[in-house]
């Protein structure tokens, strides 16, 4: 069984974009928008804005207060949307319920959607069209691919349909030639489903969503849960690593797996953009 580690592909993508930033005309530069003190967001929003110095790219984080009207944060995005400067906007997500995700994420200019949660990049996505991948995703893909594994003609079990992570990777998945089924809540006998997979990828927001008995032989598990774990209070997974990764060929650490591609993705997604600016 290998352990993924994220933190070094991760820290090699960072370099390499690095490199890439060092040879620009100018800084690549991302806004971040976060809206409320929802303390997880605070740590990312962060960790983003770190992750950017490091790279050699300008950030801007703008906080707004949880009362923060819909009006008030399309007049931010407006803003950075007829900014020349900005090349990447980011909203943090998740929004305060008084605002509507849909119409803000839409409401970013799809040249300078670095998450690739626009409509219009959705829609490229799923049309197989060039486009800003979202983050996780492409990270997962990034993380298959450092190790050798190949999807083609595999069966790939994800757990979670979200439109931030789930259907993202499944189409990913599915554009690499995997089988791909997509579970949920809703899905039946669940374990015998994952026992049928040679790749799963976990991202239900639940700990212990797949345990030891659902998994065959071999498989490669990407655990992409970021959750607390109620008792200790540690972070972990969505994965049950100690009954899973005996039986896995491969598997991801919380911490240390798919977060770090995460942040790493975004540094590359927003030199992308730069880069494909007229
Ligand atoms: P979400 O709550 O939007 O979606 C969860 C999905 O899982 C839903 O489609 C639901 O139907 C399904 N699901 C939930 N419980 C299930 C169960 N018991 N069996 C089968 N399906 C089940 O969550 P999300 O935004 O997709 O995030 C998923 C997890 O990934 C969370 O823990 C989140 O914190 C984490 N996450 C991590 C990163 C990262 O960078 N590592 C990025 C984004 C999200």
């Amino acid at each position: 069984m290998v352990i993924i580690d994220g933190k070094k592909i991760a820290a090699e993508l960072r370099a390499e974009v690095a490199a890439r930033v060092a040879g620009c005309a100018r800084a690549p530069h991302l806004a971040v928008i976060v809206v409320g003190d929802d303390p997880a967001s605070a740590v990312y929003v962060h960790n983003k804005a770190i992750a950017c110095e490091k790279a050699g790219m300008r950030n801007t984080t703008v906080a707004l207060p949880a009362s923060a009207s819909e009006d008030e944060l399309l007049s931010v995005i407006a803003g950075l949307n007829s900014d020349p400067a900005v090349d990447g906007i980011l909203v943090q997500l998740p929004l305060p319920r008084h605002i509507d995700e849909d119409r803000i994420l839409a409401a970013i200019a799809l040249e300078k959607d670095v998450d690739g949660f626009h409509p219009g990049n959705v829609a490229a996505l799923f049309q197989k069209r060039p486009c800003a991948v979202p983050c996780t995703p492409k990270g997962i893909m990034k993380l298959l691919e450092a190790y050798g594994i190949e999807p083609c003609g595999k069966r790939a079990v994800v757990i979670g349909r979200s439109r931030i992570v789930g259907l993202p990777v499944a189409k990913l998945l599915l554009d690499a030639n995997a089988t791909v089924t997509i579970c949920h809540t809703r899905t039946v006998n669940l374990a015998a489903v994952t026992r049928e997979a040679d790749i799963i990828v976990v991202a239900s927001g639940h700990p212990e969503t797949l345990r030891g008995d659902m998994v065959r032989e071999g498989a490669v598990v990407i655990d992409v849960g970021i959750n607390r774990d109620p008792v200790t209070g540690a972070l972990c997974g969505d994965v049950l690593f100690d009954e899973v990764a005996p039986k896995a060929s491969f598997i991801t650490p919380v911490p240390g797996g798919v977060g770090p591609m995460t942040t790493a993705c975004l540094l590359e997604n927003t030199l992308e953009l730069y880069l494909n600016r007229p």
